[in-house]
């Protein structure tokens, strides 16, 4: 599949790297910054497996594996330092979240977060929301900052389980005073509009960020990829196939009128991508 559309790929990359180089440029007022945790291959039993680019064959892989990124991005506006999903949750040996690692590595505390947007608590979004600390109890890993989820995704999360939801580690959005519960459509703080998209699964939201002119759009798992903004089909794993095609269409659509910045959680090549 990669091979078929690689001329396509080499022009897109080339464009995609143009506009990464002015991810904080002057004129842009949003500074967006990608944190791989890495690529992965996913099937049918829906565990994420490393998946080395340069080494590793896909076609070694189940039929029907899906070749991911998981990377969760932060948006710094002249108002918040935004965190864009919570990815994996994984840990070094040290016992370090690779999420704290990625901020730290890019300058950034973890307390100096200020608002964690939660598209959806499937695991691969939500795994880092919470952080052992090897007592008795847990904290979320992000001490200073509020947490936006969807009160009917939370729900819904605890109604299906595992293996798309780890519960467990979602127990603590029930009661932490830090989370805002989230109901339908609305704007937060007048600059970030939220959405239910309830296409990949019901209760999914997408986000828009305002800011200084610009607009930069997560559609999250409804929109995680370049090349399915630009082909019409239908996939599997959604909740609504159907919807889910038609909401990218519309989005992409939109976004080349007004000049959107998407950010694509699972490219492997293209992270941020603005018209
Ligand atoms: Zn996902």
């Amino acid at each position: 599949m990669r091979r078929a559309s690689d001329a396509e790929d080499t022009e897109e990359t080339q464009r995609t790297q143009r506009n990464e180089s002015m991810v904080s440029c002057y004129i842009c007022s949003m500074k967006i910054i990608p944190l791989s945790e890495g690529t992965f291959t996913i099937d049918r039993t829906k565990l994420f497996v490393p998946f080395n680019l340069s080494s590793d064959d896909l076609q070694k892989r189940p039929t029907g594996s899906l070749l991911v990124e998981v990377q969760p991005f932060v948006v710094i506006t002249s108002e918040d330092v935004l965190l864009l999903d919570t990815g994996l949750g994984f840990s070094d040996d040290k016992g370090v979240m690779q999420i704290h690692q990625n901020l730290m590595q890019n300058g950034i505390n973890p307390s100096e977060v200020t608002k964690v947007l939660l598209s959806h608590l499937h695991k691969d979004h939500a795994g880092g929301v919470e952080k052992d600390v090897k007592t008795d109890h847990t904290t979320l890993t992000f001490p200073q900052a509020k947490y936006y989820i969807q009160k009917n995704e939370l729900d819904f999360a605890f109604k299906k389980g595992f293996p798309s939801y780890l519960t467990e580690e979602l127990e603590i959005l029930k009661t932490s005073e830090q989370v805002v519960m989230l109901d339908g459509n609305g704007v937060i703080d007048g600059y970030i509009k939220y959405e239910i998209s309830g296409a990949h699964c019901p209760f999914h939201q997408v986000f828009w960020i305002v800011d200084g002119g610009e607009k930069v759009f997560f559609g999250a798992d409804e929109a995680p990829q370049l090349n399915q903004m630009k082909k019409r089909y239908a996939a599997k794993y959604d909740y609504d196939g159907k919807k889910a095609m038609e909401l990218r269409q519309k989005w992409w659509e939109e976004g080349q009128k007004e000049n959107w910045t998407f950010l694509f959680y699972h490219d492997v090549k293209n992270a941020v991508y603005r018209f």
